[in-house]
C-alpha cells in the first residue's frame, strides 16, 4: 500500500522512548525524564507578550512563504552581528521548527545516488532524510578520543566530486561535542574544492560553554555555498512554537521557499513575530539558561563517572551528556531498556544516533539538578 520511499525513511527515537516512558508512568511507575532534547524551562515572558499582541493585532493571516519581511530582515541583522556573515531577506527562509530547514535543502538539493557525509553518531533527522531523497548516506565517525570531533583525514578520504552535500552541527547532538576553528577551516577548503554544499546545523550555537561559537558560513568563499540553519527551539526554550530559519544562496533559498508553499505555506505568523522579539530583546534568559544548563552538565559527568563501568567525558556545549558503557559489557540498546524497566531513568541508546553510537548511552540534562540527581542514584543502585 505504501511508496517504497516510505521504507527509507527514519525517525527521532527520542518521541519512541517518551511514548514506552508514559506508558510505565499510566501503570503508577516513577519515571525520570532524561531522553527528550528540550529545555525544560518556560519561554521568556517577553517572547509570550509579543505573540499575544501579534495574535490581538491580527497577525493571524497568510503571509510570504519565505517568512515576514520583517522576521528575514531581523534575522539578516541577527545573522550579521552573531556570526559575521551578511544576508539579505531573500537569502533568508524560515520554517515550523528547525527540522524542515534541514529535510527541505536536502530534498531541494540531492539526487539519487548523490553522496552526502554527515556525523554519525549524530541527529537521526539527517541520514532519515537523506536516504528519503534516494542520496547514498556517508557517515562520518564522531570519535570520543577527538571530544567528539571527526578526524579531518576521514573526511579527506570520503569527500569528494560526487559528494553532494556535507552535514556538519556543533555544538553536536548527542555528544556535547564542538567542532574547533581549524576543523571548520579544513572542511571549507575541502567543500569548495569537491564543490559541495555544506548544511551547518546551529541550533545549539548559544548552549556552549566555552569558548566562542563560530559558523563557517563566515570563511572565505563559504557563504556561497553553506545553508547556516538554525531555530528557536533550545536557545529561547521554544520547542512547541515551531520556528526555524536559515541563510542560504538565493538560488537555494528559492526552491526551500517553493518546497514551503506546497507543505505548510509558510511558518506561523504570531510565532513569526514572537521570534523576532526573540532575537532582538534582552538575552538574559538566554544566559541564566545556559548557566543552569552547565551547573547541571557537571553534576551529570561527575555522577555518571561515579557508576560501575560508565566513563563520560565533559562536553562543551548543548545539553546532552555521551557516556561510553562498554565497561558494564551491555549492549547499548539492552542497558537502555534495562535502565528504562528497572531503574526508572528513560534515556536513548546511543544507536539511536547511529550505527557508531554503539557503546554508548545519551542523557539529556535539561531537567531539574534533583531530579539528575534521582537518576544517578537509581542507576548507581542498579549497576552497584
Ligand atoms: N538539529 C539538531 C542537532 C537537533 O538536536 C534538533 C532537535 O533536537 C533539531 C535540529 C531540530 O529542532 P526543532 O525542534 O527546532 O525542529
Amino acid at each position: 500500500m505504501f511508496a517504497e520511499r516510505m521504507g527509507r525513511l527514519g525517525t527521532e527515537t527520542a518521541f519512541e522512548v517518551l511514548a514506552k516512558a508514559r506508558a510505565l508512568e499510566a501503570k503508577g511507575r516513577n519515571i525520570v525524564h532524561l531522553e527528550i532534547g528540550e529545555p525544560d524551562f518556560d519561554t521568556p515572558d517577553n517572547i509570550r507578550k509579543a505573540a499575544e499582541e501579534a495574535i490581538w493585532g491580527g497577525l493571524t493571516h497568510y503571509g510570504p512563504s519565505a517568512g515576514l519581511m520583517q522576521a528575514r530582515e531581523a534575522i539578516c541583522e541577527h545573522f550579521a552581528q552573531d556570526r559575521g556573515v551578511e544576508y539579505t531577506p531573500d537569502e533568508i527562509v524560515l520554517t515550523p521548527g528547525g527540522k524542515p530547514i534541514i529535510f527541505l535543502p536536502i530534498m531541494a538539493i540531492v539526487d539519487h545516488g548523490d553522496e552526502v557525509i554527515y556525523p554519525n553518531p549524530g541527529y537521526p533527522i539527517y541520514e532519515s532524510a537523506i536516504e528519503f531523497c534516494g542520496g547514498k548516506a556517508v557517515p562520518l565517525k564522531l570519535d570520543e578520543a577527538r571530544d567528539f570531533r571527526f578526524d579531518i583525514a576521514e573526511l579527506e578520504e570520503k569527500i569528494n566530486p560526487g559528494t553532494k552535500m556535507v552535514i556538519i552541527n556543533s555544538p553536536q547532538n548527542p555528544t556535547g561535542g564542538v567542532l574547533e576553528a581549524s576543523d571548520l577551516e579544513r572542511i571549507a577548503e575541502l567543500a569548495i574544492e569537491n564543490d559541495a554544499v555544506v548544511l551547518s546545523d546551529e541550533v545549539y550555537s548559544k548552549i556552549l560553554y566555552e569558548g566562542e561559537h563560530h559558523s563557517i558560513a563566515a570563511l572565505p568563499g563559504m557563504k556561497e555555498r553553506t545553508i547556516l540553519m538554525d531555530a528557536h527551539s533550545k536557545t529561547y526554550a521554544m520547542t512547541g512554537w515551531r520556528l526555524g530559519y536559515a541563510g542560504m544562496p538565493k538560488a537555494i533559498a528559492e526552491k526551500v521557499t517553493r518546497l514551503n508553499t506546497n507543505v505548510y505555506s509558510h511558518a506561523t505568523t504570531f510565532v513569526q513575530i514572537a521570534g523576532i522579539e526573540a532575537l532582538k530583546g534582552p538575552q538574559d534568559e538566554v544566559k541564566k539558561m545556559v548557566g543552569i544548563f552547565k551547573e547541571r552538565r557537571d553534576a551529570i559527568v561527575d555522577g555518571l563517572n561515579e557508576i560501575k563501568g560508565f566513563s563520560c567525558l565533559k562536553p562543551k556545549g548543548a545539553f546532552y551528556v555521551f557516556p561510553n558503557i562498554t565497561g558494564t559489557g551491555v549492549k547499548s540498546q539492552e542497558l537502555a531498556d534495562t535502565v528504562l524497566n528497572e531503574a526508572g531513568v528513560a534515556c536513548l541508546s546511543g544507536t539511536c544516533f547511529g550505527a557508531f553510537g554503539e557503546g554508548y548511552l545519551r542523557f539529556s540534562y535539561a531537567n531539574s539538578i534533583e531530579n539528575i540527581g534521582e537518576a544517578l542514584s537509581r542507576i548507581g543502585k542498579m549497576m552497584s
